[in-house]
């Protein structure tokens, strides 16, 4: 019989189920930003004070969607790494990342002494 998990520490980051996160996660930030974008695109009211405060908004939105178009890089880089079997390594210091920091973070590029 084959006891390949006898030591849950010393197991292997299970990169499969970490792609699915990231892929999960990904799915969330397009579907938001498209969302971002759209509401982006809605033409001003033609009320003045209306207008001001959805140019407020506005830069709100902007804000939110740099926020998470940076985040949709990270992951998009992390599952760039998973392709390249090179997912789980810091890509400063090449040392594995640990499997907490995964787990919290799992477009982590870099491990905790380096981040
Ligand atoms: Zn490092």
């Amino acid at each position: 019989m084959a006891n390949s998990n006898t030591s849950a520490e010393n197991a292997e980051v299970d990169v499969a189920a970490q792609k699915e996160v990231l892929l999960q996660r990904r799915k969330e930030l397009v579907g938001d930003l498209e969302h971002i974008e759209h509401a982006l695109d809605e033409p001003m009211p033609t009320d003045w004070e209306d207008r001001s405060s959805e140019r407020q908004g506005d830069e709100v939105l902007e804000a939110l969607g740099n926020v998470e178009m940076a985040e949709l890089m990270r992951i998009d880089a992390a599952l760039d790494r998973i392709a390249a079997d090179s997912y789980g390594d810091c890509t400063k210091c090449g040392q594995p990342i640990s499997k907490a920091r995964l787990a919290a973070l799992p477009e982590a590029a870099l491990c905790i002494k380096c981040a």
